[in-house]
């Protein structure tokens, strides 16, 4: 609105008359005096209804959260008053008329204390009321910061950011697809996708080298764990490059995000520390060891590569997706190393074979993980027959990538990261819906659109179901 100061800018207004924008953040009635305190997106401050002013009687019905518009008086405080740390410590705003631009119900819960304490599923419900808090309120600021400071980064270094469709077909990723029924084509079907793999090695056989985004992916998982049924990635591929330029390039990134937007932390190592899978398993008896030398300090980050991943694993027994006795430990379409590549050819020690696959790790998380890829055509096809598919599985699942190869596909790799887990680290968060502004329960339930509902009889028959 025309003339509106923000808060976070009062305190160079003393002595003026302003207006503002904001929500009542709490409220104190003495009577014969109102203190009250204001919100808006950029901050608080502390009001002050005076005895005898025109105001007091309209002040008499302010509620909190109720949203008003102020005209006030910026006036210095005594000195014993000043409060050094926080904004706006220094004045505070004398209210000389107030109009109200919308009333409030009482809030389903108390905005002034920590709203981790709230019963979570109140909180997702009112998913926009806990946006008010200090703590969500942080936590989107500084996802979007974030973001913004990596988009920066990877378009200096001539990443493209390029979207990806949603509405595909099935991606093996190793967990089960989301899937929409087309109205158009009965009984067929798109998949969400559950990463944009096949299309950012698209991408590279297109030429464009460098690619990047931040990706939704989608996985339909039973509900366990810290994981939701959609996340975001930051993915990434490029061309003609090796396991040391992904590897660069991401801890350049990730050195450079803790210095820009979490300089409070600190790196343990530098570079970052490289270990085997064999030997995280040996002496961790995982593969996202948490190496920090002191798992105390909230400001401690310790990153590790961990690389040498077998290509393959024997497959479940509970499996019955699987036509064969292998499939794939990390994605079908990683290269193995050089060294294996003879026996990955004659299909021989197959337990043994090693895969160009690295994972970044961080405080014993594991928050992204890629590989350099089978680029050519013969080669990718061997590990679909090494995990038993037939020609005809080969050709419908994945014809229209092996025919990309055999048009010059330049050898690529890339790497997907884990983007709501590196937040949640830095943030020092206990889960990953702290900092997923929609975020959905820990059972995949959205509680404040209602997801899943329910559809209409004409929608279900128009669908074909
Ligand atoms: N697409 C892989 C994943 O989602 C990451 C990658 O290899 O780039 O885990």
């Amino acid at each position: 609105m025309q003339n509106r100061v923000n808060i976070e800018n009062l305190s160079k207004k003393k002595n003026e008359t302003v207006i503002i924008n904001a929500w009542i953040h709490s409220r104190r009635d003495q009577g014969k005096m109102i203190f009250l305190d204001f919100r808006d997106g950029t901050g608080l401050v502390q009001g002050v209804i005076l005895p005898g002013s025109k105001a007091l009687e309209l002040g008499k019905i302010l509620r909190e959260e109720f949203v008003v518009e102020i005209e006030g008086k910026i006036n210095a405080r005594p000195e014993k008053n000043i409060k050094k740390d926080i904004l706006n410590g220094d004045i505070e705003i004398e209210v000389l008329s107030v109009k109200i631009l919308n009333e409030s119900k009482a809030l389903p819960f108390n905005l002034f204390y920590d709203t981790i304490k709230v019963d979570e599923l109140l909180r997702l419900k009112y998913r926009y009321l806990d946006m008010r808090s200090k703590r969500l309120r942080k936590n989107i600021i500084n996802r979007s910061k974030t973001q913004n400071f990596i988009r920066n980064f990877l378009h200096n270094e001539n990443y493209l950011e390029v979207e990806t469709p949603i509405l595909s077909a099935p991606t093996p990723e190793g967990a089960r697809s989301f899937v929409v029924p087309s109205r158009v084509y009965k009984n067929k079907f798109y998949s969400l996708p559950q990463s944009p793999q096949q299309y950012k090695q698209f991408l590279m056989i297109g030429g464009l080298e460098k690619y990047f985004q931040f990706a939704k992916c989608m996985r339909d998982e039973d509900g366990r764990g810290d994981r939701q049924p959609e996340f975001t990635q930051l993915d990434m591929e490029m061309s003609f490059a090796d396991e040391e330029d992904v590897m660069k390039l991401n801890e350049k990134l990730l050195i450079e995000i803790v210095k820009n937007c979490y300089p409070e932390k600190r790196i343990q190592q530098i570079p970052f520390p490289k270990m085997t899978y064999k030997e995280a398993m040996e002496k961790y008896g995982n593969d996202r060891p948490d190496i920090r030398e002191d798992k105390n300090d909230p400001n401690l980050l310790a990153f590790l590569w961990v690389v040498d991943f077998p290509m393959f694993e024997k497959v479940d027994i509970n499996d019955n997706e699987s036509p064969g006795e292998w499939t794939f430990t990390h994605n079908p379409f990683s290269k193995p190393k050089n060294e294996y590549l003879e026996d990955f050819n004659d299909k021989k020690n197959i337990d043994k074979i090693l895969s160009t696959q690295y994972d970044i790790v961080l405080n014993g998380f594991e928050i992204g993980g890629g590989s350099i890829r089978n680029h050519k055509s013969e080669m990718l096809k061997k590990t679909f027959k090494i995990m038993g598919y037939n020609n005809d599985i080969i050709k419908n699942n994945f014809g229209h990538l092996l025919e990309a190869m055999e048009f010059g596909a330049p050898p690529h790799g890339g790497i997907a990261w884990g983007f709501d887990r590196l937040l949640m680290i830095m943030e020092g968060e206990p889960n990953i819906r702290e900092v997923i502004p929609f975020s959905k329960t820990s059972d995949g339930k959205d509680l404040l659109m209602k997801a899943p509902g329910n559809i209409s009889k004409s929608q279900k028959k128009e669908l074909g179901l």
